[in-house]
């Protein structure tokens, strides 16, 4: 790298680059950390503006009224995700959180029978993940500790396929829960091939999708997941906290839910308030209660973006972004101790990178003094996304060129080694 001008050239041939203009950079910094919480877009703020008018204009009669009815929101946004998951609209809703919807999905997918009470997932696993998976077992009275089958790494940052089937020829097995991308590493898992291996030993698969959705290609319904769950807080930009989707395969719509409530009934019967609830024919049934209509407002806006930016437009971005940082990393970074944590096999890798440091702490601290956002996992990553739809050619460039400048100057020494709350 002779000058960052260089960049700019990949910048001007990028398709997707009139995108950045649309979202709100926090004040003269570099973000990198959206797929922790992406940025706020002028559309999506828009789409909450139109909320709140809805609610000032219309009130009660914005459940049904207005350019968008709020009864039927799960449904229209579930919909406008399924080219993104590759599902059928029908099999894909906006509802609760990754937690709370993984709850509600194991209440109906984990049934211990016939021999099979065992769950396999993974030590690298987001730890909610595992707490959801461990209550489970302890509220059907089985011990995590021996029901639980956590497959384990081999290098700390990956896990194995091989591993993973491994653990799924045991005949004990009921289901399996896997993350799509580890987020700690950026591993992207082959989950067409763990869904196949599941279903040919009768397992039922489930994925944790937050860390690919809005960033890698899907196709849930073809590879035959039997549901997945993701966040929109992170690469599809809906805001913090903002509600989460699921996903549950048609062949599954007729099971109703483990977890019932109103919010999943067939639309035109839910205000009949009959004793019985009648399960939308959809994985709209697996909604529980009213959905939080202003913490679904914002993807109305984004989703719209996603779309016209194209998931594989995308992901051809985000690779060429993390395969640029990988090498700049390893050819200007290696050398003062970094070590690149994410495959370099591109079919690997989801949306971002992490760089291992021993002072990985310290270093964080100093790029955000640089205005560089980064975020830290412990015990020694730097996580850096490059959201393709509003990173440059040219800051992948300037934050390896900050983290050479920091650590050969010594600079990180000058902040605490202590991690903050959040990131
Ligand atoms: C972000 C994330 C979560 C967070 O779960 P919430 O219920 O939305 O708080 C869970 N799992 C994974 C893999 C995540 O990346």
């Amino acid at each position: 790298m002779t000058s960052l001008d260089d960049f700019d050239a990949l910048d001007e041939r990028d398709p997707l680059a009139q995108f950045r203009d649309r979202f709100y950079l926090p004040n003269g910094t570099l973000y990198f950390d959206g797929n922790s919480l992406g940025l706020l877009s002028r559309e999506a703020e828009r789409a909450v503006l139109e909320a709140l008018d809805a609610w000032r204009q219309l009130a009660i009669d914005g459940w049904t009224g207005g350019a968008r009815p709020w009864f039927y929101l799960g449904e229209e946004l579930g919909a406008a995700q399924a080219e993104l998951v590759g599902a059928k609209p029908s099999e894909v809703i906006v509802t609760g959180g990754i937690t709370v919807n993984l709850h509600a999905l194991l209440a109906t997918f984990f049934r211990p029978a016939d021999g099979r009470s065992r769950v396999v997932a993974d030590t690298l696993d987001f730890p909610s993940d595992l707490y959801a998976l461990q209550s489970h077992l302890r509220l059907r009275g089985l011990d995590p500790a021996e029901h639980l089958l956590l497959v384990p790494s081999r290098d700390g940052r990956t896990i194995d396929e091989e591993d993973v089937i491994a653990a799924l020829d045991r005949p004990d097995v009921a289901l399996a829960w896997l993350p799509s991308v580890l987020y700690r590493s950026g591993q992207l898992l082959d989950m067409p091939r763990l869904a196949a291996a599941a279903r040919a030993r009768g397992i039922t698969i489930g994925f944790d999708c937050a860390h690919s959705v809005g960033s890698v290609p899907h196709h849930l319904h073809e590879w035959g997941v039997d549901f997945a769950v993701w966040c929109t807080y992170k690469y599809l930009n809906a805001g913090p906290g903002a509600v989460g989707s699921l996903f549950v395969h048609e062949r599954h719509h007729g099971l109703g839910p483990g977890l019932a409530g109103w919010w999943g009934s067939d639309k035109q019967r839910q205000f009949d308030m009959a004793s019985e609830l009648t399960p939308a024919a959809t994985a709209g049934a697996w909604q529980i209660g009213t959905p939080p209509v202003l913490g679904a407002a914002a993807l109305y806006g984004s989703l719209g973006m996603l779309r016209e930016a194209g998931v594989d437009r995308l992901r051809a971005k985000s690779l060429a972004l993390t395969n640029l940082l990988i090498e700049l990393a390893d050819r200007y970074l290696a050398p003062l101790g970094f070590e690149v944590g994410t495959p370099r096999d591109a079919d690997r890798r989801g949306g971002h990178v992490a760089l291992e440091h021993p002072a990985a702490v310290r270093i964080t601290r100093a790029l955000k003094a640089r205005g560089i956002i980064p975020d830290f996992r412990p015990p020694n990553v730097i996580r850096l996304a490059p959201v393709p739809l509003y990173t440059r050619y040219r800051d992948v460039g300037e934050v390896v060129m900050a983290l050479k400048s920091i650590v050969e100057s010594n600079q990180h020494l000058e902040f605490a080694d202590e991690r903050a709350t959040v990131a």
